[in-house]
């Protein structure tokens, strides 16, 4: 089958010209050069993909480097797995590789590669989808190399894998199969279900590294709606192998994790800005004790501040019920300001998931989020210590009182001022007032 034309067709004019180049660079070689992959796959899919993922029947490196001087891209280069990454001056990435095949030492560790034909290649991938490539040489361009009968299980939503070791070789395929099947709406073959379902059973994912899971947990929470891969994650029973501590302990947490992509639709054109790997840990961490979180977080070598984030999740009822009653815009910025930004956007999916009794709690977690969370008074320190005040923690008062008048009575800059002035007068008359008292009864005494 030959795919030129769709090459044509569905590619925007640049991009061809590149797949061109390509396929012409070591034409001296007469070197086999293929696109292959999810390229291929989004390609025949009609799906919007420029990464290109090309492999060679000959050096890789070597054609990465030629590439790299005709394109102006810089390149990076790993010697070992006989691949190079060409990063292009468009913010584009080209991946290139020597055609190669793969033997396991042992469960899930990292494969040994040795040069092999680009059938080989194929054969060594994750699903049959992911295992058909286009010739781009000049001579072939467009022919379409399918030895695993790719094409045929793409037409039928079928995600299969290629041989029966494949879950064992390679455990994150596990995390790659949900990821394709609920990316597409595909099914996963019925044969490679038992072969998925088996290696989890056996406990496969625990011999990947905390990195590897991680790697696929930030994957799976890159995609346009994770809901539907965590919930399938959760019936195929690998909640508990990524820790023991993920799971929905109650109908509460289903109906949050399936409200987070609303709150991110309406926050998409704001200034939030947020982890969505974190976001979505936080309903399955929703009532987990705080040694199950720390130790969670050692796991992954997660930061303190994501830890922080997640042991406020213990607190997030007290401040739905309290955001339940309208407050001040400087008590609900009082409130919230300690908040990570993932935990009161779970917060506000919770809000929505309780419906219209928390219909409060939400406008006003929205309001924090979107406006307050960066307020800041219109005059600074200087502008106090200009007028004639000393420094010192008076200061910090003055410009919260400033901010209050700014946020709750909507006060201009001058009214800003005076009222930090009159703030400050006042915390240092008191002092004053104080050490005098002090000074008093020590001569008293
Ligand atoms: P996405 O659209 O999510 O980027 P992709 O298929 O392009 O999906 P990559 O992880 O970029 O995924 O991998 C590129 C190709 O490398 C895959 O299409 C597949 O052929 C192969 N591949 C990736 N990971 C594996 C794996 N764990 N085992 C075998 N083959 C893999």
């Amino acid at each position: 089958m030959n795919l030129g034309e769709l090459i044509y067709e569905r590619l925007p004019s640049w991009l061809v010209e590149r797949i061109i180049t390509i396929g012409d660079a070591v034409e001296d070689k007469g070197w086999r050069v293929f696109v292959v992959g999810g390229f291929v796959r989004d390609l025949l899919l009609g799906r919007r993909n420029f990464e290109l993922d090309v492999m060679v029947e000959g050096e890789g490196i070597y054609l990465a480097k030629v590439l790299s001087r005709l394109f102006g891209a810089k390149m990076i280069s790993h010697e070992q797995f006989m691949t190079a990454v060409l990063y292009m001056p468009d913010g584009t990435r080209i991946d290139i590789a020597t055609c190669r095949k793969e033997r396991y030492k042992h469960p899930a560790a990292l494969p040994e590669v040795e040069p092999a034909t680009a059938e080989e290649d194929l054969y060594r991938r994750d699903f049959s989808i992911n295992a058909m490539a286009i010739d781009i040489s000049k001579e072939r361009f467009g022919e379409l190399l399918d030895v695993c009968g790719g094409l045929p299980d793409l037409e039928s939503g079928l995600i299969r894998v290629l041989h029966e070791r494949s879950f064992i070789d390679d455990p994150t395929r596990v995390f790659r199969a949900v990821r394709f099947e609920k990316r597409f709406s595909f099914s996963i073959e019925s044969n490679t279900m038992r072969l998925l379902k088996e290696a989890i059973e056996c406990g496969m994912l625990s011999l990947l590294t905390p990195d590897r899971i991680k790697h696929e947990w930030i994957r799976i929470c890159s995609e346009e709606n994770p809901q539907p891969h965590i919930l399938r994650m959760e019936e195929l029973d690998m909640l508990r192998w990524i820790d023991s501590s993920l799971s929905f302990r109650s109908q509460e947490q289903r109906l949050a994790l399936s409200s987070i992509v609303s709150v991110e639709e309406r926050l998409a054109g704001s200034n939030v800005s947020y982890e969505r790997w974190l976001l979505y840990l936080m309903p399955l961490l929703d009532g987990a004790t705080n040694e199950d979180i720390e130790r969670l977080c050692r796991r992954y070598s997660i930061s303190s501040r994501h830890l922080q984030a997640f042991l406020q999740l213990s607190l997030l009822d007290d401040v739905l019920e309290r955001t339940r009653a309208k407050l001040s815009p400087s008590s609900l910025k009082r409130l919230l300001d300690r908040f990570n930004t993932e935990a009161l956007i779970y917060a506000l999916a919770k809000a929505i998931s309780f419906g219209e009794s928390h219909e409060m709690a939400k406008e006003q977690l929205l309001a924090y989020l979107e406006k307050y969370r960066h307020e800041r008074p219109d005059i600074s320190g200087s502008d106090i210590i200009g007028a004639g005040i000393p420094a010192g923690p008076w200061i910090g008062t003055a410009l919260d009182e400033a901010l209050k008048v700014k946020l709750d009575e909507g006060a201009d800059r001058q009214r800003q001022l005076e009222v930090a002035l009159k703030t400050a007068r006042k915390a240092l008359a008191m002092m004053e007032h104080g050490s005098q008292r002090r000074d008093t009864c020590s001569w008293e005494g």
